[in-house]
């Protein structure tokens, strides 16, 4: 060991959120931005360790981790891309044990690069923005002050390098998922209902349009990331060697490139590879017959697709693309295909009324969207709306993002949010939902759908209790699948 030439011996990867809500969607998903960085670190550190504190129990207790770090971990690479636990996770930092090198990276810690290194003074090294190639740099000593993407402390002070350019996306491997402690299983509020093995493949990265309010296809920086695809066999390949049998496609919109989509169908259903997949999409998808057959016949189940407003006034206002017509019009298209439709809509917006707002959930229903999410209007750092929002009178951004006004402050947004939720979410509405699935989609195979039955009463009490507590699905996926971007 004493003539490796390797610099680090142990490398652990933390995801170091703990605490999740029993209902909550968030422990679904793997840490995929995290295993993208770790995977990256193979063969660079003599020995990486992944460690998702959601799914540990006995490392997840804080004694007990520190235990492990002090068995031979010497670097320890944390990924914060929530803004949330933020003083949880600063006091579990500062029991790493000294000399022990501590790096930071992930959504929030690049958004936050200064307060992080203000509130933590154990942090040595934030990574900014994508981290594959950076924590490459690192793990075989080049020296900090070369190493584009990074800021640290040197002398007291703290340093920023330049910002990295982004890496093309053939040249970042995919997750390897034998460095996962634990196995991920689909959820249904935050119920593992069917024992049903889940997992994320980030297919491509970014996204070729520019609706105002979404800052998905930037990273933390503002660094607009270009549509950047991956090889379809690169992205058949790991679908391929998947245990899971749901797997959910977390780019922006799966079907940005159509022909590209058609062929990936093409070649899951060549190669007989048999999962249920889920994937966000736009609505210009109806405009492909051939290709939503495919969809079909490739496994494809679920859209999430972003709607945003009934109005409009309000989709000019946010560059979506398309007006309400085209809305109707695409799903009098997509409801003839057995796919099982999530609409997100957008509320809150910049001179949007109540009776405008409250008309969301009747719009819903009129298109026929199976369910949906509702979000209020967000102002991120680098979003477009940013300006008009701040030149607005009477308009007032906070500073973790929301959007209210004088006419409607945040008490108000809320129980127009619970309003329009219970409008939607009717007991006959979970009963349409869970026809579909099984009767329509057939999402689920028939010793599952008894299973369903069976956990049917807790799923509803529970849907009812995460609608209440707003769940954010849309931001989720944000920050887990790129929080490395
Ligand atoms: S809302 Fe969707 S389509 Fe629009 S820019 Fe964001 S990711 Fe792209």
């Amino acid at each position: 060991m004493e003539n490796s030439p390797l610099k680090y011996k142990h490398a652990l990867f933390l995801n170091p959120y703990v605490d999740c809500n029993a209902n909550s969607t968030m422990k679904l998903f793997p840490p995929v931005g995290l295993e993208y960085v770790a995977t990256a670190a193979k063969g660079l550190a003599e020995k990486v360790t992944l460690l998702d504190l959601r799914h540990e129990e006995e490392l997840s207790r804080p004694d007990k981790l520190m235990d492990f770090i002090r068995s031979g971990v010497d670097i320890v690479c944390v990924a914060i891309g929530w803004d949330r636990q933020l003083k949880e996770i600063y006091a579990l930092i500062s029991l790493i044990p000294a000399g022990v090198r501590v790096v930071v990276g992930g959504y929030t810690a690049t958004e936050k690069v200064e307060e992080l290194f203000r509130d933590c003074p154990r942090i040595d090294i934030i990574v900014r923005g994508e981290g594959e190639e950076t924590i490459k740099e690192i793990l075989i000593g080049m020296p900090l002050e070369n190493i584009l993407g990074l800021s640290y402390r040197k002398n007291g002070a703290v340093v920023h390098n330049a910002n990295r350019p982004l890496p093309g996306v053939d040249a970042i491997a995919f997750p390897d998922r034998a460095l996962r402690h634990n196995k991920y299983y689909l959820m249904l509020n935050g119920i593992d209902v069917m024992n049903l093995k889940f997992d994320a493949v980030l297919s491509a990265r970014g996204c070729p349009h520019n609706c105002k309010f979404c800052t998905f296809s930037l990273n933390p920086l503002g660094q607009k990331r270009n549509y950047a695809p991956r090889s379809n066999q690169s992205v058949v390949d790991e679908l391929e060697g998947l245990e899971a049998k749901v797997v959910l496609f977390s780019d922006d919109n799966f079907f940005a490139n159509p022909g590209r989509a058609e062929e990936i169908c093409d070649l899951l259903i060549a190669r007989k590879i048999k999962k249920r997949f889920i994937a966000q999409a736009r609505l210009e998808v109806a405009r492909y017959p051939r290709l939503l057959e495919k969809m079909v016949k490739a496994g494809f189940k679920v859209l999430l697709i972003g709607i945003e407003s009934p109005h409009d006034r309000i989709l000019a206002q946010m560059n979506k693309g398309f007006t309400s017509a085209t809305v109707r019009q695409a799903f009098s298209v997509l409801k003839k295909y057995p796919i099982y439709y999530h609409g997100y809509f957008i509320y809150g917006n910049i001179g949007e009324t109540e009776e405008e707002m409250l008309y969301i959930s009747q719009f819903a229903k009129e298109i026929g969207v199976d369910s949906i999410t509702l979000n209020k209007l967000r102002i991120e750092k680098f979003s477009p709306l940013k300006a008009l929002a701040e030149n607005t009178p009477g308009y007032h951004v906070t500073e973790s993002g929301a959007l209210y006004s004088d006419e409607f402050p945040h008490s108000r947004l809320k129980k127009i949010g619970r309003k329009l939720r219970f409008s939607f979410y009717t007991p006959s509405r979970f009963m349409k939902m869970l026809g579909k699935n099984i009767f329509v989609v057939r999402f689920f195979t028939v010793r599952e759908v008894a299973q369903l039955i069976i956990m049917f009463p807790r799923l509803i009490a529970s849907a009812i209790n995460r609608e209440i507590q707003r769940g954010r699905l849309a931001d989720s996926l944000k920050r887990t699948f790129v929080s490395n971007t």
